[in-house]
């Protein structure tokens, strides 16, 4: 299911009963296309409620296998570019047979390196560790001034942090001296941004912007498989083909947009809201399932406060007239029927026909107010009209966005690829489905 279409963001919440919409946290509200469905517990998880692990691991470059070694870096000879992350090429130069020199380039940028000449054999690995210990790079010798400053005897951190906090404390004019850091007599005053910097770059020194950069290891691509942490069940597993670790198949993935349906909104007011108008909103709910599914929706009477962003004094109403209905079965043969006609596009040819077709046959159904002809279905897809009043509240400049929270439950057969992970004989569950409507200014 595309992206695209996918207005489905969906509270994922470890507890067990569903939360009052006013608790809903919006830190745990994920797009549906980024969650698995765990088919045992019956519902969406997010990377928070699974488990990973390695199962394989494997260097993009050279292809070598390294699942049994604990290194998170390719051991043989792949680099990258420390400034472009391209993998740098490399070659020899001979140095009449006094010893080897080894050339890096990278194929992308400018970057080059040229090793010192080599007289005993030892890897690339080594000879890079060594030459960038003699001259570290920004990175490694800031790590091994904050190493030597905490080593210190005489002058523990404590000590050090304790002073800096007392000086960089705000709004202390007065000045004092800071002999700690060799401040000069006349930097005294640290409210001075300057002189900020100064006592900063006396604690660790700046570090010479022409110091080297030293081609990187080449990090490690792994394949991961992901379990339910609440029930263990498998949700991704990846198939290891011998000989072919680039190949990235799964022997079994459960995601939730094949299990939830997908919703869309349509013909959503834009910009702006007037007070004591009604909008209709067209929300589109899809079908994923090889098999009919019942939904029922459910949202609160009013808009609740940590649906507003910022909080608006306005009284946001919403009401749907239709919340139970049936759902046919995805269609796999004409993807078009698939797509409900408020979001089927009128840029191709074949759009354009099914699109008249379906207006032509819904010619009668032009009464805007009239419900039941505002609800329209297709072969695996609802659209229903909800409705949105602004009641009362103030005039604003500034733009709120506005949140619709939709509880649905979904209801059908087990899906034929659950039946063997799955000891329930229906596939139900309801979850907390977020609408972002848009961003608006609301006008009287
Ligand atoms: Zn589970
Ligand atoms: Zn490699
Ligand atoms: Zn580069």
């Amino acid at each position: 299911m595309s992206r695209i279409y996918n207005d489905s963001f969906v509270f994922c919440s470890s507890a067990d009963a569903p939360p009052d919409v006013t608790a809903i946290d919006f830190n745990q509200v994920y797009p549906l296309a980024s969650l698995h469905f765990c088919p045992n517990c019956q519902t969406p998880k997010s990377p928070i409620q699974y488990s990973y692990n390695i199962e394989s691991k494997f260097c993009s470059n050279c292809l070598a296998d390294h699942s049994v070694s604990s290194a998170s870096f390719c051991s043989k000879n792949c680099f990258d570019c420390p400034s472009c992350g391209t993998i740098l090429t490399i070659t020899i130069s001979d140095h009449n047979g006094q010893g080897k020199s080894f050339n890096f380039k990278c194929p992308y940028c400018t970057f080059i390196y040229k090793t010192n000449v080599i007289e005993k054999p030892k890897s690339l690995h080594t000879i890079i560790r060594l030459e960038r210990k003699d001259n570290p790079d920004k990175k490694h010798a800031l790590f091994r001034q904050i190493q030597t400053r905490l080593a210190e005897p005489n002058k523990s951190s404590k000590e050090i942090n304790q002073r800096q906090l007392e000086n960089l404390s705000l709004g202390k004019k007065e000045t004092e001296k800071i002999d700690d850091f060799d401040v000069q007599e006349s930097d005294k005053d640290i409210s001075d941004i300057a002189n900020l910097e100064n006592i900063l770059s006396s604690t660790f020194p700046t570090i010479s912007s022409t110091t080297k950069l030293f081609p990187k290891t080449h990090r490690l691509s792994s394949k991961v498989s992901k379990k339910c942490l609440a029930c263990n069940t498998i949700l991704q597993m990846p198939a290891l083909i011998p000989n072919s670790p680039t190949v990235y198949k799964f022997s079994s993935k459960f995601n939730a947009v094949d299990y939830l349906p997908t919703l869309k909104i349509a013909d959503a007011p834009t910009n702006i809201l007037n007070i004591d108008e009604q909008y209709n909103i067209v929300l589109n709910i899809i079908n994923p399932l090889q098999t009919k599914m019942t939904v029922s929706l459910a949202s609160p009477a009013q808009l609740p406060a940590n649906c507003v962003y910022p909080a608006s004094n306005s009284k946001f109403t919403i009401s749907i007239p239709l919340t139970k209905f049936t759902i046919g079965n995805a269609v796999s043969k004409n993807i078009l029927k698939g797509i409900p006609t408020s979001i089927l596009t009128s840029n191709t040819a074949v759009s354009r026909s099914e699109k008249s077709k379906r207006i032509g046959e819904s010619a009668l159904a032009v009464d805007q107010f009239d419900v039941d002809k505002l609800v329209q279905k297709g072969a695996n897809w609802y659209s229903v009209p909800i409705a949105l009043t602004i009641e009362t509240g103030s005039c604003s400049d500034i733009e709120h966005e506005i949140k619709i929270p939709l509880y649905i439950k979904i209801n059908s057969d087990i899906p034929d690829n659950l039946l063997s992970v799955s000891r329930r004989e229906k596939l139900a569950l309801g979850y907390w489905n977020i609408v972002t409507l848009g961003k608006y200014r609301i006008i009287e």
